[in-house]
């Protein structure tokens, strides 16, 4: 059975060493729980590094042993692996790169060289556990070269990527000495998630420059597998943090806490160490709030938590040190016997202590000079249970794509800063609930879970486009066999588009007439009693009728509005007025589905969906591409696809030839099934044919068919040799 394999650097468990003996501390980090619905179900497999140098044989295998019963796979690294891959080119060759901190980045081909051979780690001990048909998701920058390591072995597998930092623009990125093969390794996957839409389109420049791939929508073409590229924001676990904050534990933390702070405001902020996160910016901010509203001594203290981190590397070190320094300095300043400025912790705290801290925080102070997404944003929102609270947050921050209603602040500005601080303390309480009602309901929705569930429905979608990609040409040996089913069927039924597939495709309608040979195919491919042809166009009646009306078969007009069988009157097969409505409304939720802060208007006769609130860029993109996943409906004049300002406007009833196919096939019963056409419109006549039906795209363009033709004589080519086939012949 087909079976899911998530590989991260770390696994979602840390091995430690205690008396000798190595204790297993699961992680409660938000991508765990996430894919928790994943790995923990069947034969799936979480694979990673547990956190430590195991160096002893027997201790591996105990490990190995221990983890298997979990699914989860452990990968074991040397010291010296982690010295040079992981703190090395990971986090001091492309963490700063890819923070925009390019002056701190090492460019150390040691580094490099242990970068590769431990993502051909990875590779080797993955080919190991990954048969055909499986899934493989991959996580973040660690792990860059694996998808197309992986690739090489199994051409056919879905691969998925996610990077949970920023990617660069192109001019950042391009200062790495290895960028190209950096690239390719990553286009090795099948679909490549990003949390912006600003990273997904840094990294489309990039491949664009470096590598002279262009995309169309998002959708690159390499050879003949196409990768799929999306922005895709990570949610948080909200349930939980919005349950543990009204737990007891939380709660008697918070009055704990409360009584030894006293009363005044606090401000929040809680980081890992390190430099992309602005710390030292934010306390320089917080001195000069002080001195500029001295009102404020006494009143508001900031609660600022640093989670140690790397701390044994030069730069972190140094910030460490510039940190003490600050706070030192603010401190003793501005302290005063009965309050302190800063409250400053260098350590961590369980999630009880810190959802109470959210609880107690009028302001959280989300400043960071570059974040890929940011969760203790969104978790301070999911933790305000009464809506009170202001979140102050960077627009570096990726998470200020979604969260709009905080007060956004550009941490290089340290005036907006400060202005920005007395803001969110003074802000009035209504203004507040709104403003995290808005954010909450958001969070809410776009949840871990919602995203783990839309990146797999991401690559489950472009494998099938993939497949669809792989519509075989009609040669000798397909035409045979295709001729034989026919020979052999007593009762048949053909379903023939018109316009670009029985004749070249005319814009000017007049033109089009059908010529006689097409005449004569059609008469003696209808006049057979074991063949039952419909002409299924997107013309209207009279032309149909015109042209087809002697012969003794069905037309089906306008793309299915309307439906004549042999010589009867036409009817019309469009449904109730509403009918279209669900269908196109499926459209608009996956859309919504994707697109953070986008929602749609149900009106009596159309559907609307409105992007103003989506992230700049993001929202024209998708509307590109749900405007041409529309346009084909567009052409039947019952269905309109209005681009408004910030909205896309669908209006009146619908129908399509997939339904009229549908329709029409309801109870037919036949030996052979064939259906040939060559635009949109006809992929859904595809769709709706049976599985053994023999289905012909006129192009070459990715289609549903199970067979292509280069042009109309080929369609014309192949009804002359079924309708003179000796047996069958009607002269
Ligand atoms: N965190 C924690 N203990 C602490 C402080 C923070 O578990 O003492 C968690 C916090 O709840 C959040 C994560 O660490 O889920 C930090 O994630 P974020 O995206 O804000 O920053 P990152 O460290 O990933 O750059």
């Amino acid at each position: 059975m087909p079976k899911t394999i998530i590989v991260s650097n770390r696994l979602p468990v840390k091995l430690k060493k205690e008396d000798g003996k190595y204790i297993y501390i699961p992680s409660e980090g938000g991508l765990a729980t996430g894919l928790g619905s994943i790995y923990k179900e069947g034969g799936n497999i979480w694979m990673g590094w547990p956190g430590v140098a195991i160096e002893e044989e027997k201790d591996k295998q105990d490990a190995i042993e221990n983890l298997k019963k979990s699914n989860m796979s452990p990968v074991f690294l040397t010291e010296k692996e982690i010295e040079e891959y992981y703190e090395g080119f990971s986090n001091e060759t492309l963490w700063p790169n890819f923070h925009y901190f390019n002056q701190y980045a090492e460019y150390e081909e040691r580094y490099w060289q242990a970068y590769k051979r431990v993502n051909q780690k990875f590779a080797d001990q993955l080919s190991e556990l990954t048969e055909e048909g499986d899934k493989i998701w991959i996580h973040d920058y660690q792990l860059l070269l694996l998808p197309a390591l992986i690739r090489e072995k199994y051409p056919k597998i879905s691969i998925g990527f996610f990077l949970h930092i920023p990617f660069p623009s192109y001019e950042t990125f391009r200062l790495l000495p290895w960028r190209r093969e950096l690239l390719m390794g990553m286009l090795g996957s099948d679909f490549l998630g990003f949390h912006t839409y600003d990273d997904m389109r840094h990294f489309l420049s990039s491949v664009n420059r470096l590598a002279g791939i262009g995309n169309s929508h998002g959708q690159i073409s390499l050879g003949s597998r196409k990768v799929l590229v999306d922005a895709l924001p990570m949610g948080i676990d909200y349930d939980k943090y919005a349950t543990v904050a009204a737990d007891p534990e939380t709660l008697e933390k918070e009055v704990r806490y409360r009584t030894l702070i006293g009363e005044t405001k606090i401000m929040l902020s809680i980081d890992r160490l390190d430099y992309s996160k602005g710390i030292p910016q934010r306390l320089r901010a917080f001195e000069l709030f002080l001195q500029r509203y001295p009102e404020y001594k006494e009143k508001v203290s900031l609660l600022m938590v640093v989670v140690p981190s790397r701390d044994q590397v030069g730069k972190y070190k140094e910030l460490k040190e510039e940190i003490d320094l600050l706070v030192g300095r603010i401190n003793g300043n501005f302290s005063r016997m009965i309050w302190t400025p800063i409250h400053y912790f260098y350590r961590s705290f369980p999630l009880h202590a810190l959802s109470a801290f959210y609880r107690m925080a009028k302001v959280a102070l989300v400043t960071p000079m570059r974040d890929g997404m940011n969760l203790v944003a969104k978790e301070f929102i999911a933790s305000k249970l009464n809506k009170k609270g202001v979140l102050v947050l960077s627009e570096m921050a990726g998470a200020s794509k979604e969260l709009s209603e905080a007060i956004l602040i550009n941490p290089n500005n340290i005036e907006q800063m400060v202005r920005a601080f007395k803001q969110a303390l003074e802000m009035p309480e209504k203004e507040q609930i709104k403003n995290l009602e808005v954010m909450q309901n958001s969070l809410k929705r776009y949840n871990i879970h919602h995203w783990v569930k839309l990146f797999m429905e991401r690559l489950d979608y472009i494998k099938s486009q993939q497949l669809a990609l792989q519509t075989k040409i009609l040669d000798e040996a397909s035409q045979l066999l295709l001729e034989e089913a026919y020979r052999n069927a007593e009762s048949r039924i053909i379903f023939l588009d018109y316009d670009g597939t029985l004749t070249p495709f005319h814009g000017d309608p007049q033109q089009a007439s059908p010529d006689d040979e097409l005449k004569n195919i059609i008469l003696k491919l209808s006049e057979n009693p074991k063949n039952q042809v419909v002409i299924i166009s997107g013309r209207d009646k009279e032309t149909l009728e015109r042209w087809f009306g002697q012969y003794s078969l069905d037309l089906i007009a306008e793309h299915g509005v309307w439906l004549r069988l042999h010589g009867k009157k036409w009817k019309t097969l469009a449904m109730l007025k509403d009918n279209w409505k669900k269908d196109i409304n499926d459209v608009l939720e996956d859309y919504v589905g994707r697109t953070p802060g986008s929602f749609i208007e149900q009106k009596d006769y159309s559907l609307v969906w409105h992007y103003r609130k989506v992230e700049t860029g993001l929202g024209e993109l998708r509307t590109r591409e749900l405007t041409s996943h529309l346009k084909y409906l567009a052409s039947d004049q019952n269905l309109h696809v209005l681009e408004g300002d910030m909205v896309v406007e669908i209006k009146s009833s619908e129908v399509n030839k997939g339904r009229a196919t549908q329709k029409w096939l309801k109870d037919a019963n036949a030996e052979f099934y064939m259906a040939a056409g060559d635009d949109w419109t006809d992929e859904d006549t595809f769709k709706a044919m049976p599985e053994n039906a023999f289905t012909i795209k006129v192009g070459n363009t990715p289609s549903a068919a199970k067979y292509s033709v280069t042009d109309y004589s080929d369609v014309r080519k192949l009804l002359i040799s079924l309708c003179t086939n000796k047996k069958e012949a009607i002269t």
